[in-house]
């Protein structure tokens, strides 16, 4: 199954991943999936996570 993967904070689309079966281990553990949407961090948005751990995403 193809999978839009899209950054949470900036809505950025990093690309495309390929999930077989959505039960199985998700590669990514921050991810989360809606339809076919795959909602994670950019590198960027992840770096300011780590710079600002009290930051609140929308
Ligand atoms: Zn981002």
């Amino acid at each position: 199954m193809l999978m839009l993967k899209v950054c949470h904070a900036c809505d950025s689309i990093l690309g495309e991943i390929e999930l077989d079966d959505l039960t199985g281990e998700v590669p990514d553990s921050i991810m989360d999936i809606v339809g076919n949407v795959a909602y994670a961090l950019c590198p960027d948005c992840m770096r300011q996570l780590d710079v600002e751990p009290d930051r609140v995403l929308h």
